[in-house]
């Protein structure tokens, strides 16, 4: 067993680490705050190269690899969540098309997502269909040609900002989960339109609506009927890394908890010298640990091993998004009032993370998905 990074992994660890403590974080309360895009972090992000982490070889990235993903987002979120979420979502786009699209899409869509020129979203929740997939009811019709879509998407991260969307419509009615196929939709297609959804925490999100949209026959996303194959592929390795923007999330808050307990004095004693803020202290830095150790085991099986890691990566988001939480819960717990004063960063963090235990399944789906396995098992 070995449970180090490579020297290559560790110096792209190194690397993101040192660019977001240098160029986001002094922009990060503001870009962070913000429920649009900032266009300014994803040059940043393009200039540094992140991109091609979720592009493949041979359109001007690296290739899709879950280790390399989950350290860059381990290492963004722990600065900067907008940063992450413009990172991932692109992935949750690309992927799709670097593994089910035709030559022609990769030309297109994939090398300016690798120079962080363009933006990706992946659209698949409907207002009546969230976990249950298999119930959406966007239609997509052939007509001569193309495709008329009909019907409307919500929660999709990151629209109505992008300029490519990966979404999903019944082609099938009769067909259940197997009538299900996936599309390309770029930003403009007429009958396309998009309307900003605003969240607790910051975040750029939209409802998306399909009237009569034509798309070009071209634009159908691998086989027909198969898009929660498209779906469900995708989330499986974006999954494990909504855990390490988790374990990022967690550790930034680990941190600011130690600096604050350290400064802050009462009853005449630093914080930190109470044994009672030691223990609480003691349990995050446990349970941070323990969530890397599961994303990374998810991240290293997708990488090496990829028919065996479905139940891993579920275990992984699982676990990091709600020991994020309560580690979160923690630090502003130790800040006592100023933990929930506007502006301060484990607020931010508070409002942030209540998000990760919802979206790429919510944590009773990921435990629907492992008690499923270890019962066929
Ligand atoms: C910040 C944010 C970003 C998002 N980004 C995207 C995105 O980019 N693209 C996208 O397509 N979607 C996105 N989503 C949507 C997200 O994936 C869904 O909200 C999520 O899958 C849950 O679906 P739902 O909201 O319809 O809840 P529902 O499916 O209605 O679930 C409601 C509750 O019931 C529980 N539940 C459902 N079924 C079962 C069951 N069988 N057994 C036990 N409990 C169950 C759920 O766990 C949940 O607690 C995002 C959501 C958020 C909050």
């Amino acid at each position: 067993m070995d449970f180090r990074f490579t020297e290559e992994q560790e110096m792209l660890r190194d690397k993101v680490r040192r660019f977001a403590e240098e160029k986001l974080a002094p922009i990060a309360a503001e870009v962070d705050e913000l429920d649009e895009v900032s266009w300014e972090v994803a040059r940043l992000l393009g200039e540094q190269e992140l991109f091609r982490l979720i592009t493949p070889e041979g359109y001007g990235g690296v290739g899709l690899k879950a280790v390399p993903i989950c350290i860059a987002r381990e290492e963004l979120s722990r600065i900067s969540i907008h940063a992450d979420l413009l990172l991932a979502e692109t992935g949750l786009c690309a992927y799709p098309i670097s593994t089910y699209g035709t030559e022609a899409q990769k030309q297109r869509y994939l090398p300016p997502f690798a120079k962080a020129e363009k933006l990706g979203c992946f659209a698949l929740t409907e207002p009546e269909a969230g976990s249950d997939i298999a119930s959406l009811q966007t239609t997509a019709v052939l007509d001569g040609d193309s495709y008329v879509i009909n019907g409307s998407k919500c929660f999709a991260s990151v629209g109505p900002f992008a300029q490519t969307y990966v979404t999903f419509a019944k082609t099938d009615q009769t067909q259940g989960s197997r009538g299900i196929s996936a599309f390309v939709v770029e930003k403009g297609t007429p009958g396309f339109d998009g309307k900003q959804m605003k969240l607790m925490g910051p975040h750029p999100i939209a409802e998306l609506t399909f009237t009569a949209c034509r798309l070009p026959k071209e634009n159908l996303l691998g086989e027909l009927g198969r898009g929660m194959s498209v779906a469900l592929s995708t989330l499986n390795l974006f999954r494990m890394s909504v855990g390490a923007a988790a374990v990022g999330v967690a550790q930034r808050a680990y941190e600011e908890a130690i600096s604050y307990s350290k400064r802050r004095v009462a009853f005449g004693q630093a914080l930190a010298e109470f044994q009672a803020t030691q223990f609480k202290l003691a349990d995050m830095v446990t349970d941070i640990d323990a969530a890397r150790l599961l994303v990374y085991r998810a991240a290293w099986l997708k990488d090496e091993l990829p028919e065996k890691m479905t139940n891993e990566a579920s275990m992984a988001k699982l676990f990091a998004t709600e020991m994020a939480w309560r580690v979160v819960d923690q630090a502003v717990q130790l800040h006592g009032g100023y933990g929930v004063v506007k502006g301060m960063p484990v607020e931010r963090l508070y409002r942030v993370i209540r998000q990760l235990r919802v979206y790429e399944g919510t944590s009773e789906i990921q435990k629907i998905i492992i008690a499923r396995q270890i019962l066929r098992d």
